[in-house]
């Protein structure tokens, strides 16, 4: 017995792909959280997403800042999962 499912089957992966991205779906940051008074916030599908975004913001609104790897751990400590 032959079993040719080969339909199936890319139906099965691409459901598990979509399962992987909405498992890596929805982190958020605020300035809030990191103690700044700036009203800022973002979310974004996965964390490198999303400290890319917060590193733009942080370049344009806190100059005070260096951008490294120190301050890259620090964003996404404080990173929450949206779920
Ligand atoms: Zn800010």
């Amino acid at each position: 017995m032959q079993k040719v499912r080969t339909n199936d089957a890319y139906r099965e992966d691409k459901q598990n792909i979509v399962q992987d991205l909405e498992s890596n779906m929805g982190k958020s940051i605020s300035c809030k959280d990191a103690g700044k008074t700036c009203g800022w916030s973002a979310t974004a599908e996965s964390e490198d997403a999303l400290l890319k975004i917060t590193l733009e913001h942080v370049k344009e609104h806190h100059k005070e800042l260096t951008i490294n790897s120190e301050l890259a751990k620090n964003i996404k400590s404080i990173m929450k999962d949206t779920k």
